[in-house]
């Protein structure tokens, strides 16, 4: 059976294009860029091609990318070093949302253990964070706003350029987590006002493990990690030049088909969209226009995410109950309370998340197969009962 893979927000596969820029730097120029001799030169001298490349893919300058071992690093070292800089100035205050991803919300928790105060914005019932809210929740002693582009689980965009300007206005840097949007979403970094961006190249169909933190010109970073001077003394250890290779390829690649991409994925998500709208008793999660064109997510009432993924998996559909991250433990998704479903509706979770490769014959077995396992699970589940047999007595005005 061929497999369905919609699980595109977790990890993608990598293209054929990054893997064959990759090789050249594991099979013939894999010299360390900092050694002096020529194939050393080599190197040192495609990774600089790297990072104007990736520059050149979010409307920066080459000196301003980092390199980083990916997403998770990249949030961390903004968000410290943002941190750093405004506790130099007296400024210890930090907003951010409560839907964010875990390397964002860790980090933050650990700087309040510091001291810092952060400040969680709510996130309204259609996963936004409206600008108002962030120029409503600045301070004198705020040092940083720390807003996502995109969210991973229910693929709702932020208004990210009107966030910049805002945070602009007030002088106050502005990081976003860019993870979900690199590849996907034309990004500008001066035209968005942003100061600090973190991107990964798994989420483009790059390898894992390699990522960049976009950081402005001026702004200085703290280290999260000491040795050599590689990454303009930012960032040390010898740099990973054919993952860094592979990753330039890839976010030239996705920019190259964006366009296109987009429309098809639209296209397909639409399609879900409508069709599992259809299942009783279902709720879209996330805004229906303004989100990632791969995304999709439900919650169905009366039923286990968990179940669900197992028995989509044993039919051949690879799809996710939330972020990868929270899958596994039994704590609802975090982003899920943070739209302000109940408990047990987010634990009925499921999130498909395509790429370009898949097709619209997929498309058309998620939506034969996803209701029939809901309508299987529904059946065997006591919790289901109880929810229909509530709402009859609504109905019927016997609860009050
Ligand atoms: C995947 C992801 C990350 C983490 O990136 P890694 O490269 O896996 O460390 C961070 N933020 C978001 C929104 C993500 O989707």
């Amino acid at each position: 059976m061929n497999k369905i893979y919609a699980d595109n927000a977790a990890t993608t596969k990598m293209s054929r294009t990054a893997i064959d820029a990759m090789l050249p730097y594991m099979e013939e120029i894999w010299g360390n860029p900092s050694s002096l001799y020529e194939d050393g030169q080599k190197a040192a001298e495609a990774l600089w091609s790297a990072r104007e490349r990736i520059a050149a893919c979010i409307g920066a300058k080459p000196k301003e990318i980092y390199f980083t071992s990916g997403g998770s690093e990249a949030d961390n070292q903004a968000i410290i070093s943002a941190a750093r800089l405004g506790a130099s100035a007296g400024k210890r205050h930090i907003i951010s949302s409560a839907f964010e991803h875990h390397a964002v919300l860790h980090t933050l928790e650990k700087l309040e253990k510091e001291g810092f105060t952060v400040e969680l914005l709510d996130v309204h019932e259609n996963g936004m964070v409206y600008p108002e809210q962030i120029a409503k929740a600045i301070r004198e002693d705020t040092c940083l706003v720390t807003i996502m582009y995109a969210n991973n689980e229910i693929g709702s965009i932020m208004p990210i350029s009107e966030i910049g300007a805002v945070c602009r206005e007030r002088r106050v840097l502005f990081h976003t987590d860019a993870v979900q949007a690199a590849g996907h979403l034309p990004l500008d970094v001066q035209r968005e006002e942003i100061d600090l961006l973190s991107l990964s190249a798994h989420k483009f169909h790059g390898p894992k493990g390699i990522g960049a933190l976009y950081a402005r010109e001026g702004i200085r970073l703290t280290n999260l990690i000491e040795g050599g001077s590689q990454e303009r003394g930012r960032r040390a250890g010898t740099e990973n030049v054919p993952a860094i290779m592979g990753m330039a390829a890839a976010l030239e690649e996705a920019c190259r088909d964006m366009d296109i991409h987009r429309k098809k994925l639209t296209d397909l998500r639409n399609r879900l969209i409508e069709g599992l709208s259809r299942i009783p008793h279902s709720m879209l999660n996330g805004d229906p226009v303004n989100r990632l064109p791969g995304n999709v997510s439900f919650c169905f009432e009366g039923i286990e995410g968990e179940s669900l993924l197992l028995l989509l998996d044993d039919r051949g559909i690879c799809a996710s109950s939330g972020s990868a991250c929270t899958s596994g433990s039994l704590d609802p998704s975090h982003v899920l309370l943070a739209i302000g479903r109940p408990h047990e509706t987010a634990h009925g979770s499921l999130r498909l998340t395509l790429s370009a490769d898949n097709t619209e014959e997929e498309v058309t077995k998620i939506l034969r197969v996803v209701p029939e396992v809901v309508a299987y699970l529904r059946n065997m589940s006591p919790l289901w009962k109880d929810i229909v047999s509530d709402r009859k007595e609504e109905k019927h005005g016997i609860i009050q």
